[in-house]
């Protein structure tokens, strides 16, 4: 197609009435801008015959062409493929053609009788170059089809004044869907990203709309129409408005399956699968060198979770690119380090003379993690349990010496972190018997298995309750009763611990809301209920228990809080603030197995709490062991001068509660006068007239 601007076209008239044909020629005289050439066909087929030939610039047929019609020849050629200007003359009497023909392609349509010579010019200026405009657009766009499919990613563009979002059928194919399935709107993006990606991916989008990067791109996971999440990666560039607004954005999204499948995004170290896949061959070359060792680490850091949490995801994941450095730069050019996930790291030492090689390395890699890593500002330390595994038979395979590793990793940490363990053959069992627990332990809590025993504690001044520990029972449809401590960690590892301490708090207000009804006639009861770490640490504490509280009807005087020392000092910052929170609700506090930890006096002056219980591991021996005696001493004394009252945990003895009544200790617990017992059993006790406890307290000297 030449340019208008030459205006030397020419024109083919189908039209089968001659002196029609002359009334459009004289009608073409008259044109001001534009020389024209002007063939003429006759009949239909001359017509259809010379568009094929495609030698016009712009095709006019009149509508009424012998038995047929200029709408029929409009369809036919369009059928066969032909994208050309076309205008259709239509008689007074064939008005209601007009729609039709411009739905059948035609670019414009002239009622007989009312055209003049401009109207005419002005009808074939237009056609023409809106017909090169088309055509322009349309290969543009198979082209952009084309290399759409081509590379394979898919494609979006994001009208941010319309909020439509174009995604191309590749785009919607990584995530399982067909084009069909997905909406325009930019949720079917966004709700689909990964929660712990989102943060970052609109950070990285904000960044560039605000200029701060020349494109936008950001790797992150995208949820499959499996529910399963899928590493991609998303560029893309805005288009900017005059007042620098951003109109729309636009980019590509690459599946990252395979790529991610070998390295770790964050600290570009090989990911699970390529360790997985270099411990094969290293394998395979102990099948054909009969005394080839090697050793397998798995190590998990220490107090990463506590760090990422208290100071955001965005520190946690520079601690653990510095991680990765120290661990690369502390090992052997050819070793292996991977990361598997989360802090967990993998290496693989080749080649080893024997198992203290690999123990070396371990304990180097402990001194280098402990030292102290400065972030942003921030002085965070951390260390690592490790576990080590040899291979002992060439027939296993990878990932049975990682999970012995892993194992022998969970070991080191049960044993108190920061140090390694080789692995025993004996983990295994153990190992599947914790595995089986956490799927019990599950099962429990919506199978109610749950119950709560008290067990009293004694006022030496007023001999009378002065509260009930609420501790926890867990009856195993298989193994009977199962005691806390064997499933307490448990909980606490896999997070189980805030739906059963949640439980729990309502449970034992339950419990003492029943109590206050049934049986007006007792005394004013108070309920102490332990806390695990977990819970403590839980954003929105405080709001539970409060509205725990109210929904059951007890006073907040009537509940008290176990927490160990140990938990306290681990969430220090966040502890003095949930300390006085929960204090203004008007609970008590009380510190649990105190003097287990590695607390210090000053901070007992900075969580001035309301009771201090001596861990019973201090009570026991308390008569014989003068040591023990003395600094069982120094606790009371501690308390008292601090404000507090003393607890003794597990008095089993006549002579330890004589002991500690001779001492001025408040209040006992433990088995000599009774041990944890079920609500029904408790009711029995508290009905018992003139004291309960009299014989065994009587039995000692006020
Ligand atoms: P704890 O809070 O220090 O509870 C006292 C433990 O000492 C109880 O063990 C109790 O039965 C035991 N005990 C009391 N008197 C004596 C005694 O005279 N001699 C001996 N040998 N032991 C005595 P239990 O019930 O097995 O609970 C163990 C631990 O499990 C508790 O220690 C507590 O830390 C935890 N626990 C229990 N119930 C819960 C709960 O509901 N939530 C949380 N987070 N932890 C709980
Ligand atoms: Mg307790
Ligand atoms: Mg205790």
């Amino acid at each position: 197609m030449r340019h208008l601007d030459q205006l030397q076209i020419k024109i083919l008239l189908v039209e089968d009435d001659e002196d029609d044909f002359f009334l459009f020629e004289d009608l073409l005289a008259d044109f001001q801008s534009i020389q024209f050439d002007l063939d003429w066909a006759d009949t239909y087929e001359k017509g259809l015959q010379a568009v094929q030939r495609c030698q016009h610039d712009i095709y006019v047929f009149d509508f009424r062409l012998g038995k047929r019609t200029g709408l029929d020849l409009l369809e036919e050629v369009v059928a066969l493929g032909f994208r050309l200007p076309i205008i259709l003359l239509t008689g007074q009497e064939d008005r209601e053609t007009d729609l039709a023909a411009m739905a059948a392609g035609a670019t414009d349509y002239l009622v007989k009788g009312t055209i003049t010579s401009a109207l005419l010019e002005r009808s074939i200026r237009y056609a023409i170059n809106h017909t090169r405009t088309l055509v322009a657009l349309q290969e543009r766009e198979e082209q952009y089809d084309l290399v759409a499919q081509a590379c394979n990613d898919g494609l979006w563009d994001w009208n941010v004044q319309t909020h439509e979002v174009y995604y191309s059928p590749r785009w919607a194919a990584i995530i399982g869907h067909g084009e069909q399935a997905l909406g325009r709107s930019i949720e079917e993006w966004f709700d689909r990203i990964h929660p712990e990606d989102n943060e970052r991916f609109r950070a990285d989008l904000r960044e560039h709309c605000q200029r701060e990067t020349t494109a936008f791109e950001c790797q992150y996971r995208i949820q499959h129409q499996d529910q399963t999440y899928r590493w991609v990666s998303s560029r893309g560039m805005a288009v900017f408005g005059p007042q620098g607004q951003v109109l729309r954005i636009a980019g590509s999204q690459t599946d990252l399956t395979h790529h991610i499948a070998l390295y770790d995004y964050l600290t570009g170290l090989p990911s699970r699968a390529l360790f997985l896949d270099q411990l094969q061959r290293t394998l395979k070359r102990t099948q054909r060198q009969r005394n080839y060792l090697f050793a397998i680490l798995f190590l998990d850091c220490d107090r990463f979770k506590l760090i990422n949490d208290s100071l955001g995801h965005a520190i946690g994941d520079r601690l653990l690119v510095e991680v990765a450095k120290r661990l690369t730069a502390a090992l052997r050019p050819g070793d292996v380090i991977a990361r598997l996930g989360g802090d967990e790291f993998a290496i693989l030492l080749e080649n080893i003379p024997e198992l203290s090689l690999a123990e070396q390395v371990a304990s180097r890699l402990n001194r280098e993690l402990e030292q102290a890593f400065e972030l942003e500002g921030h002085t965070v330390y951390i260390s690592a349990s490790i576990g080590i595994a040899l291979n002992s038979d060439p027939s296993q395979q990878p990932e049975d010496l990682l999970r012995d590793a892993d194992n022998a990793m969970y070991r080191a940490k049960a044993l108190g972190k920061s140090r390694y363990v080789v692995f025993e053959d004996t983990m295994r069992d153990r190992v599947q018997a914790l595995l089986k627990l956490e799927t019990d332990l599950r099962a429990a809590i919506t199978n109610k298995e749950f119950q709560l025993y008290y067990q009293p504690i004694v006022s030496l001044a007023t001999q009378d309750i002065a509260s009930l520990e609420a501790l926890i029972r867990w009856h195993h449809p298989e193994r009977g009763l199962i005691p806390p401590n064997d499933f307490i960690p448990i909980a606490e590892e896999t997070g189980l611990i805030l739906n059963i301490g949640e439980w729990v708090l309502q449970e034992a207000c339950r419990q003492l809301w029943d109590w206050q009804q049934t049986r007006p006639d007792l005394p004013p009861l108070s309920i102490s209920v332990n806390l695990s770490r977990k819970q403590f640490s839980q954003p929105g504490l405080g709001q539970q228990i409060q509205s725990t509280l109210s929904e059951a009807g007890i006073h907040a005087r009537q509940l008290k809080l176990e927490i160990t020392e140990t938990t306290i000092m681990e969430n220090e910052t966040m502890a003095s603030e949930l300390v006085n929170q929960l204090r203004a609700l008007g609970l008590q506090l009380q510190i649990d197995d105190f003097g287990t930890g590695y607390s210090s006096l000053s901070f007992l002056h900075s969580f001035p709490l309301d009771t201090l219980k001596i861990d019973r591991s201090f009570i026991e021996g308390l008569v014989s062991d003068s040591e023990k005696s003395e600094i069982v001493r120094t606790m009371i004394t501690l308390a008292h001068n601090l404000g507090m009252t003393a607890i003794a945990e597990g008095v089993e003895t006549q002579e330890q509660l004589r002991w500690l009544q001779t001492h001025h200790c408040d209040c006992v617990q433990g088995y000599f006068l009774s041990k944890p017992l079920p609500a029904n059993q408790i009711e029995t006790l508290l009905a018992t007239p003139n004291g309960m406890f009299a014989n065994q307290l009587m039995a000692t000297p006020a």
